[in-house]
């Protein structure tokens, strides 16, 4: 079977350091194509296409890692912003995507960095026609603004996702 980008990635993230939270079988990391500051994918550890393919205990990690992801960003928010925007720095300087560019220098240059999430919505695309880009399970963690206000709710998030 063909690796898919995660299953080639996975081992690279961990010896850099790029797991922003794990847990036994699942890691989050911050996206390289963000439209939110701060937003992330949590993904198994481990190649698999679909949630009932989890054991009880790998679907609790999975599952749960969108809670700790947000609380991260909280902490992070209060006390290690700089690292954050460190993070989109340097994806401004080493794009790892051909949008990585563009969208490092839109998130930086927004007033996202200056306002705290204070929640998030999560959301797993399955299939072609719902936005799913690669083979491999994974959820999208999204932090939200008091600012969102006027766009608010998982459609509208998920609609900015996929339109850009
Ligand atoms: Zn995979």
């Amino acid at each position: 079977m063909k690796k898919d980008l995660f299953c080639k990635s996975l081992s690279m993230w961990q010896e850099n350091g790029l797991f922003y939270v794990e847990n036994d079988t699942s890691c989050g990391i911050l996206s390289v194509e963000p439209i939110f500051f701060g937003q992330g994918l949590i993904i198994p550890k481990f190649h698999v296409e679909k949630l009932s393919k989890l054991y009880p205990e790998q679907s609790k990690d999975f599952l749960s890692l969108p809670e700790t992801f947000h609380e991260k960003i909280l902490n992070d928010y209060k006390n290690n912003l700089d690292y954050l925007v460190s993070f989109y720095e340097n994806l401004y300087d080493n794009p790892q995507t051909p949008k990585s560019k563009i969208l490092a220098s839109y998130i930086l240059n927004s007033d996202q960095l200056n306002e705290i999430p204070i929640g998030f919505n999560t959301g797993i695309n399955m299939g072609k026609p719902a936005g799913q880009l690669i083979n491999h399970l994974h959820i999208h963690y999204i932090p939200r603004r008091e600012s969102d206000k006027t766009n608010l709710g998982f459609l509208t998030a998920m609609n900015k996702l996929l339109n850009n």
